[in-house]
């Protein structure tokens, strides 16, 4: 159980995303934040063999690869979909966290998604500790980011939190120190960027990779309109010719391709708001929701939940660090981890 950690120990505390990999040092603080992607060699008959390259480096081959190395993500919606790739990049990730230092098989406290089945908690605790770590304790995600946020998690009072991660956009009710009622769907970013693909695909006939359909998210992308309408452009390939061509687009395309995953969400969050009892939501509208992850950055979420749920909306002052944050407060207060930590 947790009470083999102490504050006095070099601790480490691992948010595994989907889409980025945080890792935060006890007494230090975060010392490293990279996509979760690993360039992989590609072997006889597309058996994947040796890593080239690890976050950062690597992200900038997606989709870019000569024909023998890949860049893979060895998570999807949340979860590890190849163990051996995860492991590796987890440990290439702890040893570069470590700096020049290095650490001696440190205590690590991973953090998991709430929805996820024993079978993938065990992928990341075997993961975790086959990258070295000695002694390997689990922390529910929701609870992590409502620690990260501020929230008074321990209280008897609920909070609700939305983390709107690359794969997964997790929805919680948390009072004294549990989730209360949660929901978990597998739409976020990436089903974002899969669906702004989709519309240039059928408006404009113009095939995008997943680097630029994101570009286009964080640039264009919006859950309610500009105040004034942004525009830009894109590159692609033409979806029957081939040949490269370029295409002019507006905000208000984009949130139209956004409509759909940004409904799925909402919907999340008011099916939870929905099954809260009574006591614990007539907190949540005194309090309101907080939303962190770095999907939470789409221009107007906050403004489209408000107004959906009526309830108050704001979002985490620093949305992509929250979970980590919140998982390195419960690193150094050994009392508050024995509470909360779930392995
Ligand atoms: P995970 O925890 O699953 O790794 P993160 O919380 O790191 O995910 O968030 C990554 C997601 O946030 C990606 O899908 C990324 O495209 C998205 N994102 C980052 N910045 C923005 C932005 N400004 N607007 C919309 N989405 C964004
Ligand atoms: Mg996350």
């Amino acid at each position: 159980m947790a009470n083999g950690l102490n504050a006095f120990s070099r601790d480490l505390a691992v948010d595994l995303g989907t889409a980025n990999t945080l890792v935060y040092v006890d007494g230090k603080g975060i010392t490293l934040e990279e996509p979760s992607v690993v360039a992989v060699q590609r072997g006889r008959g597309g058996v994947l063999g040796e890593v080239v390259s690890v976050g950062c480096d690597a992200r900038e081959m997606l989709g870019r690869t000569p024909g023998n190395i890949v860049a893979v993500r060895p998570l999807k919606n949340g979860v590890i979909t190849d163990f051996r790739i995860a492991e590796t990049m987890l440990r290439s990730f702890i040893h570069k966290a470590a700096g020049t230092k290095g650490f001696f098989k440190p205590r690590i406290l991973a953090c998991v998604p709430s929805g996820v089945s024993e079978v993938e908690k065990r992928a990341v605790y075997e993961s975790a500790r086959a990258a070295g770590g000695r002694e390997v304790y689990l922390l529910s995600e929701p609870i992590a980011a409502a620690l990260g946020a501020g929230l008074p998690v321990m209280e008897a009072t609920g909070c609700m939190v939305v983390d709107i991660g690359g794969g997964t956009t997790e929805v919680a009710v948390i009072a004294m120190g549990a989730i209360v009622k949660s929901a978990s769907i597998k739409v976020a970013g990436d089903q974002m960027d899969q669906a702004i693909a989709q519309y240039l695909k059928e408006q404009h006939q113009l095939l995008i990779g997943e680097i630029s359909a994101e570009h286009l998210k964080v640039t264009l992308g919006c859950a309610v309109p500009y105040p004034t309408p942004r525009d830009g452009s894109i590159k692609g390939r033409d979806a029957e010719t081939g040949i490269p061509k370029e295409v002019h687009l507006s905000s208000s395309d984009i949130g139209q391709a956004l409509a759909e995953p940004i409904k799925l969400i909402l919907d999340a969050i008011q099916r939870t708001l929905a099954a809260t009892p009574p006591e614990l939501a007539a907190d949540i509208l005194d309090r309101g929701i907080v939303v962190c992850g770095g999907g939470a950055q789409l221009f107007g979420l906050t403004e489209v939940i408000r107004e959906t749920t009526g309830v108050d909306c704001v979002i985490d002052s620093d949305p992509l660090r929250c979970v980590v944050r919140g998982a390195g407060m419960a690193l150094e207060n050994t009392l508050l981890l024995n509470r909360v930590a779930m392995a």
